[in-house]
């Protein structure tokens, strides 16, 4: 064996050392087995490379031949090119011990007709040298083995980038500069292998394999440095989304899926057939409410939906992060389901429990208020009582003494004694007649209560088309004798072109009536209670204004509870019960309209009644 120096040679021997920092590289990772399958392709590499230049540096045939022997050799190390590919796209699974043997049967029965090639001709039909330059280089015509063995190796080049291809179409777009950079790296010695079959000048007497293969180091280093492969590979990255208890879903720019965990596919139902498809419609497979991806585009959008299961209502914290590249482009989105049905279960108990303690609570001061506005009519019919029967006791004494034949009744004694009796009946009859005045108010009392109460269980109102100036009209006429006798000027001002409403028109009027009342009953003599309707901003208005006491700030925020009455009406013994206000808000309110009031003390009041006006009504008459 006699060597040469061939300048060819040097950029293989100095692409060793960047292959040599690859693997090292990897070889910091062997604990995952992606990497020690890149360390075994790498290593071919890299076996490839030296005796490729030790073959260049060879200056006879035995010395070629030699060195073409270890360049055989290192061609095995391709098998471990769709080996990784399937490790790292995560099918692990499929690498057993017996698969890798079966692909190195191939490799192996070539390295030994390499080795015996003199003895049968069936890798190289000829070998011998050829001077290129004043150059010895090798000189060869294939035989079919070698043509049984290219096949073969394109065979593994094919299988590795189809594995990659389909990986770097279902994985995040995050992904796809480390999986593009990896392929490159592959396609660049299969480029080199075409070249060195066909013998393309200038290439002819050269094999550019080696030469591409220094090349694919710059795409590998790229793949494992800029996009730190073997740091987050997408089996690796898989594992961990797989392994979440939450429902996770990852889509695209485009917003179709590339993943989704078996949470998420127990959630959607159809996970195989989500895979591809838009994410809309997975996640309307979980939920009734039309979420549109596009909108939720704003990093760290966070809402709650439901999901109406056979077994349920359940609740789930959904949150969409954006994924974004280096120039902080939108590659893809992530969505995260977490249940929370128990928390929400847990909250609305703590809700239902505040409002049965909050109802407990109405009904308690409603009881003690009743209680409290009872006591004055029931004390008065107490004493009244009382004294009607010690009255009712002295004018009997009275009565038998005049009626006594043995009395010596001197004709004045019998006149003062029956004016007495004449007094005494017109105490009993003032008696009876506060009795039966608190006796009527307790029965109006006990009405209202039961007003109330009724009120707060139906829920159904008999609504029907009515016009709103002829149900005004009709309460504020009930009220003119009761106004004339408090000399008060009552006037009805009906708004023009009021389309008419959709009420229950017995409610209304007891709403408008007890409004009407109030500002009769709170307004002294000589004073002025108008009313009015009209039409604002797609609502009727009925205003009751009165020139009466007003109410002060401090009891305007509570005249619409239940018995509330300020303490001047507190103190009149003729006033309601305080359950006036709270009857008409609470029908007011059954026609999803709303009662606000306006007043200043010593001045005046004015209630107003809203109720939205019925759309489809209002166009039908128009
Ligand atoms: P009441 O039966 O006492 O009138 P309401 O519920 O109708 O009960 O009214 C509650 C309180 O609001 C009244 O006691 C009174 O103090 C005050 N109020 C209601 N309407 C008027 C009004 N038009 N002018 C002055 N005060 C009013």
């Amino acid at each position: 064996m006699t060597w040469q120096f061939n300048p060819y040679a040097l950029p293989l021997f100095l692409s060793a050392i960047p292959l040599v920092v690859i693997m090292f590289a990897a070889w910091r990772h062997r604990s995952n087995l992606a990497a020690r399958l890149f360390l075994g392709f790498t290593a071919g590499a890299l076996g490839l490379v030296l005796s490729y230049a030790m073959e260049l540096l060879g200056a006879n045939l035995p010395a070629i031949l030699f060195a073409l022997r270890f360049e055989y050799l290192s061609h095995c190390g391709l098998v471990f090119w769709p080996l990784f590919a399937l490790a790292y796209s995560g099918y692990e699974t499929a690498i057993t011990r017996r698969r890798v043997l079966a692909l190195f049967v191939v490799p192996a029965i070539m390295t030994v007709l390499v080795w015996t090639n003199e003895r049968h001709g069936l890798v190289y039909s000829y070998t011998g040298v050829q001077i290129v330059d004043s150059l010895v280089l090798f000189d060869r015509t294939y035989g079919i083995a070698l043509w049984g063995w290219l096949i073969y190796l394109s065979a593994l080049f094919l299988a590795g980038y189809v594995i990659l291809f389909r990986k770097a179409i279902h994985t995040p777009a995050h992904f796809h500069g480390q999986i593009g950079w990896l392929i490159l790296a592959g396609v660049l010695p299969a480029v080199g292998m075409v070249l060195t079959v066909t013998r393309t000048p200038p290439f002819a007497a050269l094999d550019p394999t080696p030469y591409t293969v220094t090349l694919a180091c710059i795409p590998l280093a790229i793949s494992l440095f800029r996009f730190r492969l073997f740091d987050l590979i997408p089996a690796a990255y898989e594992r961990v989304i797989e392994s979440m208890d939450d429902a996770v879903i990852v889509c695209d720019a485009q917003y179709r899926i590339v993943q989704i965990n078996s949470a998420a596919a127990r959630l959607t139902g159809h996970a195989a057939q989500l895979v591809g498809g838009s994410v809309e419609a997975a996640l309307a497979a979980i939920t009734d409410l039309t979420l549109e991806p596009r909108s939720l585009d704003r990093s760290g959008t966070r809402m709650e939906i439901i999901s109406r299961a056979a077994t349920g209502a359940r609740y789930y914290d959904l949150r969409v992060s954006p994924l974004r590249n280096r120039q902080q482009v939108m590659t893809g989105q992530v969505f995260v389901l977490r249940e929370i049905t128990d928390r929400k279960r847990a909250e609305q108990q703590a809700l239902d429990l505040a409002l049965e303690r909050e109802r407990v609570r109405v009904l308690e001061t409603f009881i003690q208020n009743a209680s409290h506005d009872f006591r004055t009519p029931i004390s008065i019919i107490l004493t009244s009582t009382y004294l009607l029967g010690k009255i009712g006791e002295s004018v009997r004494e009275r009565a038998l003494a005049l009626s006594q034949p043995a009395a010596p009744a001197a004709p004045e004694r019998l006149g003062e004694s029956l004016s007495e009796i004449a007094d005494g009946v017109a105490r009993m009859r003032d008696k009876a007649q506060a009795v039966q005045a608190s006796a009527t108010r307790l029965e109006k009392m006990v009405e209202s209560m039961l007003e109330v109460t009724e009120l707060e269980r139906t829920t159904q109102f008999a609504f029907a088309v009515c016009d709103l100036n002829g149900l005004v009209g009709e309460s504020v006429q009930a009220y003119r004798a009761i106004a004339a006798q408090k000399a008060l000027a009552l006037q009805f001002e009906p708004g023009s072109a009021i389309p008419r409403l959709r009420v229950d028109e017995r409610k209304l009027r007891r709403a408008v009536e007890l409004l009407v009342d109030n500002a009769i009953h709170y307004t002294p003599q000589h004073g002025a209670v108008s009313v009015s309707t009209d039409e604002r901003a797609g609502e009727a208005v009925i205003q009751i204004r009165d020139t009466g006491i007003g109410i002060s700030d401090a009891d305007l925020p509570h005249i619409f509870e239940p018995f509330y009455r300020a303490d001047h009406a507190r103190s009149d013994a003729t006033g309601g019960a305080g359950l006036g206000l709270s009857i008409a808000k609470r029908i007011v309110e059954a026609h999803a309209g709303r009662i606000e009031v306006e007043s200043a003390p010593g001045q005046g009041s004015a209630f107003r009644i809203y109720l939205p006006l019925n759309t489809e009504l209002a166009t039908a008459q128009a």
